[in-house]
Formats: structure tokens, C-alpha cells, sequence
């Protein structure tokens, strides 16, 4: 705690009145740009990597940027992330869903490890939130990631998105760069897509392309960050030869 005394004695004699500055501006122009999922990890910091500033993104975070599908929930509002989408997608009409997915992330390993039934019996879900909450919420992206194993890490994945009717196709570490864990953790960062889809409240926004869901995925070891283009099939890395190209396709797709 003396640790965030100190962060807080000091960001009083810094950043406090620029800031107070921008909520001013914020507060009567306010143009939040995107919703955005991400993990609860220590070493995600989205608005330093991202460059954003006040006013400019909602954050939602929890262990392994999950957002639960709505078939687990009669009523649409039995956690948080649904309610975090109502908040920003409909309430202040954003227009753009960022999910972003990690490297090394502990949620995935856990994940992984999940598929031995011994780890994951409901003895063992009741003494861990941790393993329920993934059990619950991400074994469709365990059964998705099943697909792609048994495939020899070869064959593409096709993914449910902003609609019943629209599908995309995407290959997973073609290059084999990335552990098991992270290959996982790629194809869970995409089965959020569609599980972001299936809340009825935002159907008329995705059906009429006034709502757009997107994927990200930092790679924890070297800071890379990648973009899922729909057009190229696969996670591209964010750089100075891609970034005109991803910029093109986000305009084309989505604008
Ligand atoms: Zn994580």
C-alpha cells in the first residue's frame, strides 16, 4: 500500500491538474472511441500501450479477458461484462469492441490445463473460482482450440461474428512462434467475438454495421502487438509495413 501512497503523492504534484483539465473537456464533449476487453494481468496497461487518454476508451478487465456468452444467463445482466457492453455499446453508442488477448497469460494456462477432467471435476470447481469461471465461460474456446490440435495446428478455424450469418476463417500461429498456452489464448481471444455477438440488445447495432468487433493480442514478451485481420486470415503484427494495410481494411470493413 506505501507503494500507491507514494504513486498517488506524486501523480498530486504531476499529472493531477492536466488531468482535471481533460475531465473538464471530457465531461462536455464526451466521444468514448471504443469498448475494451482485456485481462486483469499486471503487465496490461491498454491506455499506455494503446496511447489513449481520458475520455477516449471504456475498460472492462477480468482474469482472461472472458466475455461470457448470454445462454448462460436467463436475464442478460448476471455479470458484469453484459452490463459493461450495455454501458458502452448502447447507453453511449459506441461504436467499436476491442477484444484483447496476452501472451504468457495465467488465465490460459489455467485454461489449458483445464482439459485433464481430473483438474477440472466439480470437486475441484467448487474449491476454485478461478477454475469455475473458466470452466463456465471459456470451454468453448478449449473445444474451438481441440479442433485446431487435433488438425496438427494446420487447419483454419472458422468463427462465428457479428452475426448468425457472418463468419470468418483464421489461421493460428502458421509461423509455430507461440507456446500452446498462447495458441490458445489466440483462439479464446477470438471465440469472444462471437460470444459478444450473442446478446440480443446489441443485434440491430451488429445487423446493420453500426457495431464492430475486433481482436487484439499483445505479445507479453517482446511488447508486439497484433491485429486480427479478417482480410488476411490471421493475427498480424502492428508495425510500420503492416499498419497502413490494417488501417485500410478497418476503413473498408467498418466504416
Ligand atoms: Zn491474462
Amino acid at each position: 500500500m506505501d507503494r500507491i501512497f507514494r504513486g498517488i503523492m506524486k501523480y498530486r504534484s504531476t499529472d493531477r491538474s492536466k488531468m482535471v483539465e481533460q475531465f473538464m473537456e471530457v465531461r462536455c464533449n464526451p466521444v468514448p472511441k471504443a469498448v475494451f476487453f482485456t485481462c486483469m494481468d499486471s503487465r496490461m496497461i491498454p491506455t499506455r500501450f494503446t496511447q489513449t487518454n481520458i475520455g477516449d476508451m471504456f475498460v472492462v478487465r477480468n482474469p482472461g479477458n472472458v466475455i461470457p456468452h448470454s445462454q448462460h444467463f436467463l436475464d442478460e445482466y448476471t455479470t458484469n461484462e453484459p452490463a459493461a457492453l450495455e454501458l458502452g455499446c448502447v447507453l453511449n453508442d459506441i461504436r467499436h469492441i476491442i477484444v484483447c488477448g496476452h501472451s504468457d497469460c495465467k488465465a490460459m494456462n489455467l485454461l489449458y490445463k483445464l482439459r485433464d477432467e481430473e483438474y477440472s471435476s466439480k470437486i475441484n470447481r467448487r474449491i476454485s473460482p478461478l477454475r469455475s469461471w473458466l470452466c463456465t465461460h471459456a470451454s468453448s474456446s478449449l473445444e474451438k482450440y481441440q479442433q485446431l490440435e487435433v488438425s496438427g495446428y494446420h487447419n483454419p478455424l472458422i468463427f462465428q461474428s457479428e452475426t448468425a450469418l457472418r463468419k470468418f476463417v483464421a489461421y493460428i500461429d502458421l509461423e509455430d512462434k507461440f507456446s500452446l498456452e498462447d495458441k490458445l489464448s489466440q483462439v479464446h481471444c477470438l471465440q469472444q467475438l462471437a460470444n459478444i455477438a450473442s446478446y440480443g440488445f446489441l443485434k440491430r447495432r451488429l445487423e446493420q454495421h453500426q457495431l464492430h468487433i475486433h481482436a487484439l493480442w499483445f505479445d507479453i514478451y517482446t511488447g508486439d502487438i497484433y491485429y486480427f485481420s479478417r482480410q488476411n486470415k490471421r493475427f498480424i503484427e502492428i508495425n510500420e509495413n503492416s499498419v497502413e494495410m490494417l488501417s485500410n481494411e478497418v476503413k473498408k470493413y467498418y466504416s
